[in-house]
């Protein structure tokens, strides 16, 4: 039987706020770390955003932090992350699960005034949630000192690695105490063999949670690929996002002006949108994702980095506008939406040049990817690259005809949940992203699922993505 949040061990006033979310049962990685964690053990744990990680390691910090107050500059936990994006987007999921409880929380990160946040740590925090740079600038100002901290976590220790914060994170490592003096929480999206180097480091006799193989996201995404050539990409994806009514979709591009380019471009096709990039300042960012969230902006174009931390709930549609170089990208990417149990829509626009690409995603996440047919593009417009020329598109699945059935085509190892043989819908299609057929691995069974993991094992480190 499922266990409940009562069952995990968790206070009466973090229950209450669990309530106040409207969290009916707690999910998977939740269920395997929460007591693990209350239990004062170190944890390693494989999971990737939308999974509720989040909660999996704030609910039990705040628990373990209940008791005496932080004195000023020493905080008691540490929650290290990649992005200023997640970072405060974990200091305003501690403030919310924590919203009954004593415990107080501060963010820190770059590209912002660093006065208010001495200010926070000065009047003292239990929790402080950081990114790599700037903590080190405040701990070298003596904002803060590490010395007594209790808990350590890291979160999407993958994505630091690939980000290149190895040496940071090793200096900090020497301003904590040592790591059996304090307890150690790591999270990330695999396992890589980088990955266990590093938990070896920092961990003592951790608890093994792998909760669901890193693809469980992406079993639950409709996805679908569009063939069509570079300079018909834009008008394609204009007609997408209109012929489709998607009111709120997320799109990938590979690089920072190739973001900025496409939102203006959008906006001419009469669809508001904006780009965000590391580039952007933090507040022009925030300002960004706070117009998406409230329904203001149909589209946010987004480099892989920029979104990464992203937390939209139920956000229905992701396209990649361009394929990522690193297939592990894709898998993130798509995770976007379909969040916590969310089914939702992934369409990539895939021109001649990343068919190699798709391969490897298409291996990488074991299956072949319906092809999309019958989508409207419209003629490019006269400012489009002109490195290609305007033609139809044909189809890798569509016998060599133009693409233009409306219909996404599902090939025969592409599983369904809607059974063997079912459809998934087209892109353009009216109610498409709420609930309904979306693409699973249940017929293939662990076996699948284990070569999945012991491909990733193989594949080491992944090279960084642009942003
Ligand atoms: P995370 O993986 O931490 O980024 O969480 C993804 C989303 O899941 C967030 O929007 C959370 O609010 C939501 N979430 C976390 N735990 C639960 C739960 N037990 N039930 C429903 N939603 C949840």
């Amino acid at each position: 039987m499922t266990p409940t949040f009562d069952d995990l061990g968790l206070g009466a006033d973090l229950l209450q706020a669990i309530a106040e979310e409207g969290y009916g049962s707690p999910t998977p990685v939740q269920q395997a770390a929460i007591p693990s964690v209350l239990e004062g053990r170190d944890v390693m744990a494989a999971a990737q955003t939308g999974t509720g990680k989040t909660a999996a390691f704030t609910l039990p910090l705040l628990q373990r932090l209940g008791g005496e107050p932080a004195k000023p500059r020493r905080p008691r936990a540490l929650v290290l992350t990649p992005t200023r994006e997640l970072a405060a987007q974990i200091e305003a999921s501690v403030a919310s699960y924590g919203r009954n409880t004593r415990v107080r929380a501060a963010v820190v990160f770059g590209g912002v005034n660093i006065k208010p946040q001495i200010a926070a740590l000065n009047r003292g925090v239990e929790i402080l949630v950081a990114t790599p740079g700037r903590l080190l600038d405040l701990a070298g100002q003596g904002a803060v000192d590490l010395g007594t901290i209790e808990v350590l976590v890291l979160d999407e220790a993958d994505r630091m690695l690939d980000m290149g914060f190895i040496h940071d994170i090793k200096r900090i490592m020497k301003l904590l105490p040592g790591k059996d003096r304090r307890q150690n929480l790591l999270f990330s999206a695999t396992f890589s063999a980088d990955i266990r180097r590093l938990a070896g480091g920092l961990l003592t006799d951790p608890v093994q949670v792998e909760v669901a193989p890193p693809n469980a996201t992406a079993d639950r995404v409709e996805q679908a690929v569009c063939f069509v050539e570079k300079r018909m990409k834009r008008g394609c994806l204009s007609a997408l996002i209109q012929d489709g009514n998607w009111r709120q979709v997320l799109v990938f591009t590979r690089t920072k002006h190739g973001a900025n380019r496409l939102a203006q471009q959008l906006e001419k096709d009469g669809l508001p949108a904006m780009a965000i990039h590391g580039n952007k300042s933090q507040s022009a960012r925030t300002r960004a994702l706070a117009a998406f969230k409230a329904g203001e902006l149909r589209v946010l174009v987004a480099t892989d980095i920029a979104a990464r931390g992203l937390d939209i709930e139920e956000l229905p549609y992701v396209v990649n506008y361009e394929l990522p170089n690193v297939s592990e990208d894709y898998v993130h990417r798509i995770g976007r939406t379909a969040r916590a149990g969310q089914s939702g829509r992934a369409v990539s626009l895939v021109d001649n040049d990343e068919r190699k690409l798709l391969r490897d995603i298409e291996r990488l996440i074991g299956q072949t990817l319906p092809r999309l047919e019958g989508v409207r593009m419209p003629a490019p417009a006269a400012d489009e690259p002109e490195t290609e020329r305007a033609r139809p598109v044909r189809s890798r699945n569509s016998g060599g005809r133009a693409v233009n059935s409306g219909r996404a085509r599902s090939s025969g190892k592409t599983r369904t949940s809607a059974g063997a043989g079912a459809t998934p819908r087209a892109a353009s299609g009216a109610v498409p992203g709420a609930t309904g057929s979306t693409t699973s691995n249940s017929a293939s069974g662990e076996g699948q699922g284990r070569r999945r993991r012991r491909r990733r094992r193989g594949s080491g480190g992944n090279t960084s993505a642009a942003a």
